[in-house]
């Protein structure tokens, strides 16, 4: 099974899917975002330094960033995964690049595209638990069985400090600013597959599970 990089704007839907991937297939799912909340909610250095700017929607430093991530990979080698949230910059998709070449991994890059106002409207009925699992509120199939709480786990589920409109629209137009340079990069190492995610969930995860049996 190919290893996966998602690339989308918030809310496309780079972590349900990876969920899917996970559940489905094995898939270790490696979300840079959850990999600094981690770092938050254990008060950690890294977390303190980077709490008000993600709260703020923006981008924390790509040293900080590519050194969580290389000391994840090194536990998971052998194993087919799927990176959640990086790169957002083209220096962290050359670092990337530089890294699977480095740890001799194969990968195949998949770009969520979405509208914004449907980004957004995800965004803002967004509900999150602390085993990781996601809901939408505004989603008849990704609602809570009960509201406010997992079905999973029964915890008490919570909205993402930085998913307010504010902080959305300066991550999406972050995004935009940065996402061309990155897409070029990887058609240019015929890296690249499209998927359209304004459509039925199913669907979108039919085209994605082409894409990692296809190229293995
Ligand atoms: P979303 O895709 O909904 O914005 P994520 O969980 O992927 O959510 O990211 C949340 C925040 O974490 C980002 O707004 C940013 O502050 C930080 N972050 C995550 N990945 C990166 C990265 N690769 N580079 C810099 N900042 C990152």
């Amino acid at each position: 099974m190919e290893n996966v990089v998602f690339i989308a704007p918030p809310a496309a839907g780079k972590g349900t899917h990876s969920n899917s991937l996970k559940e489905k297939y094995g898939y270790i799912h490696i979300s840079t975002g959850d990999l600094l909340r981690s770092e938050i909610s254990k008060e950690t250095e890294i977390g303190k330094e980077v709490k008000a700017v993600m709260d703020a929607g923006n981008l924390v430093s790509d040293d900080i960033i590519i050194k969580l991530l290389e000391d994840n990979l090194k536990n998971i080698i052998g194993k087919p995964f799927v990176l959640d949230g990086f790169p957002r910059t083209l220096n962290q998709a050359q670092k990337l690049t530089e890294i699977f070449n480095k740890m001799n991994i194969g990968y195949e890059v998949i770009f969520l595209s979405i509208a914004q106002e449907e980004a957004m409207k995800r965004t803002l009925g967004r509900v999150v638990c602390n085993c990781g699992k996601t809901y939408n509120i505004y989603e008849e199939t990704l609602k809570p069985k009960v509201e406010g709480i997992c079905d999973v786990c029964g915890s008490k589920l919570v909205k993402r400090d930085d998913d307010n409109e504010e902080s959305f629209k300066i991550r999406f137009n972050t995004f935009l600013k940065n996402n061309e340079p990155i897409l070029d990069y990887y058609k240019g190492l015929n890296k690249l597959n499209i998927v359209n995610v304004n459509r039925d969930r199913k669907f979108v995860f039919e085209d994605v599970e082409e894409v990692i049996n296809d190229n293995y």
